[in-house]
């Protein structure tokens, strides 16, 4: 999955994804990627998340809408993407995902699961002050 926040001039915030799906995947699967709250999830007065990994898992706990929710409780962008990602360890300890969280103030963040072919996401930031984007890490839990 791509996945892309974006937040204009007037703060007005999106987020979407494409995917190219899951290897072996049945005919017609849709997966999470354009589904609304588990795949991205956007609003202007809270903040926007990005998901992307086991599509069929993390599409059962909404976790774009579940960190944005968090974020409109006013939990930081690290805290909600960690919370989004915690929902679904309790029950799929060894999924594979991560998901990225910005708030209507501009602050990011992201949260990965620790698994042994994931133990470190990557993403990408860039802002009205710097021309390039500046590659981020953070360490799955
Ligand atoms: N979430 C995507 C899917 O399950 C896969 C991915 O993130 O690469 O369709």
């Amino acid at each position: 999955t791509i996945g892309m926040i974006a937040m204009d001039k007037d703060g007005h915030m999106a987020a979407g994804t494409s995917t190219n799906g899951l290897s072996h995947k049945v005919p017609g699967r849709v997966g999470d990627s354009p589904i609304i709250g588990a795949g991205a999830y956007a609003d202007s007065s809270a903040g926007a998340a990005a998901a992307t990994g086991d599509g069929d898992i993390m599409m059962r706990f909404l976790p774009s809408y579940l960190a944005v929710e968090l974020m409109r409780n006013g939990a930081d962008p690290s805290a909600a993407c960690k919370s989004a990602i915690s929902r679904i360890k309790r029950h799929y300890s060894d999924f594979f995902g991560a998901i990225i969280c910005a708030n209507t103030t501009g602050h990011y963040g992201a949260a990965c699961n620790k698994v042994p072919t994931l133990t470190e996401f990557h993403y990408m930031v860039a802002d009205s002050e710097s021309d390039t984007a500046v590659l981020k890490s953070v360490p799955c839990f």
